[in-house]
């Protein structure tokens, strides 16, 4: 039984966007398998008087060469759900955002005031699904009481002998197509992970597409939102980032730690200066780095609670809605400082 107010569907994405007016719907990319991936954005475009790509500026010094702002700019906020097809509740955390931002409620008719009144401080950007053809591949729409093990097969699919393709070693293999029996929903059509692509040269055009649009609009703030397992909700170490901006996401996840305790939610603090030990894991980029790297954003990713046939914590729809507006509520907070 999938709550009404869960939409995740690929159709129900679509309905969402046909209800935009206050935003304008916006085509960012077709997928490896032929599907649409579209964006919602809010407030418009400001010119930063771009002369110059992030990693130029820097070298040359400042990187007011590639995005000029000042505190009259609205910051602009990046907001990404499904890049693993799979994992449903950024997708319906996203759309419902969307109906926030067009009626100030939820589709629980939850009222969301504050996020609502101070959305036009902001411009948005937000992508309900950026991976469809793993979301398409998925054929429930819930995750909610699965057992581990179906979630294993429906998220990393299986080998071709048909054995379970656990996390991590779904990453040994890449892309990971021709290895695979049952192509699991994190990937696109042609076995790409987006979130391990080769960023400098990429394999997929939706990764392309992602940071092409990143590039574009120098987001001050950027989420990708995942979800694995039952646990805490947390933002994970992420490698490779100037210490300036481990910092400023430190602070960010000290605020996060305050925000879910209010709302009783459970939260791992995990501290997001990161120290290169010289031992495994080896640090190397990934989407939410790269993301960073060719914009300047402060970029995290948010990992969300499941709510699967598993060990606590076991988050309910409701409780896994709540704790991503906490997030988006945050996110406004810290971006308004
Ligand atoms: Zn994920």
């Amino acid at each position: 039984m999938v709550d009404s107010f869960w939409k995740s569907k690929l159709t129900e994405i679509n309905e969402v966007f046909s209800s935009v007016k206050k935003g304008t719907v916006k085509k960012l990319a077709i997928s490896a398998g032929g599907r649409e991936i579209r964006y919602v954005e809010y407030g418009e475009k400001e010119d930063f008087g771009r002369k110059a790509n992030y990693m130029s500026a820097c070298g040359a010094g400042s990187p007011i060469h590639y995005a000029n702002k000042s505190d009259a700019n609205k910051p602009v906020l990046l907001i990404v759900g499904g890049i693993h097809g799979g994992e449903l509740e950024g997708i319906a955390a996203v759309t419902n955002l969307i109906q926030v931002l067009e009626t100030g409620e939820d589709f629980r008719g939850k009222k969301y005031d504050y996020l609502y009144e101070h959305a036009d401080r902001f411009r948005l950007l937000v992508i309900p699904c950026m991976n469809p053809d793993g979301r398409a591949r998925l054929p429930i729409d819930t995750l909610i009481d699965v057992p581990e093990e179906k979630f294993v097969y429906y998220m990393q699919g299986t080998w071709k002998d048909g054995t379970l393709c656990r996390w991590p070693d779904c990453k040994a293999v890449h892309p990971i197509k021709e290895a695979s029996g049952f192509l699991g929903s994190y990937f696109n059509d042609d076995g790409v992970n987006m979130m391990h692509d080769n960023f400098f040269n990429p394999m997929a055009r939706e990764t392309s597409a992602l940071l092409g649009l990143a590039d574009e609009e120098a987001p001050d703030f950027t989420v990708l939102l995942h979800g694995g397992a039952n646990y805490n909700v947390h933002m994970p170490q992420i490698y490779h980032l100037p210490l300036w901006a481990m910092e400023r996401m430190e602070a960010f996840n000290q605020q996060l730690d305050a925000a879910y305790a209010r709302a009783g939610i459970p939260y791992t603090n995990i501290k997001q200066i990161v120290d290169d030990t010289g031992k495994y894991p080896f640090p190397a980029i990934n989407l939410t780095s790269a993301i960073h790297h060719v914009s300047g954003s402060l970029s995290f990713t948010f990992e969300s609670n499941m709510g699967l046939d598993a060990p606590e914590p076991k988050f309910s729809p409701d409780q896994i809605l709540d704790s991503h507006f906490v997030l988006f509520e945050e996110m406004f907070r810290y971006s308004m400082k």
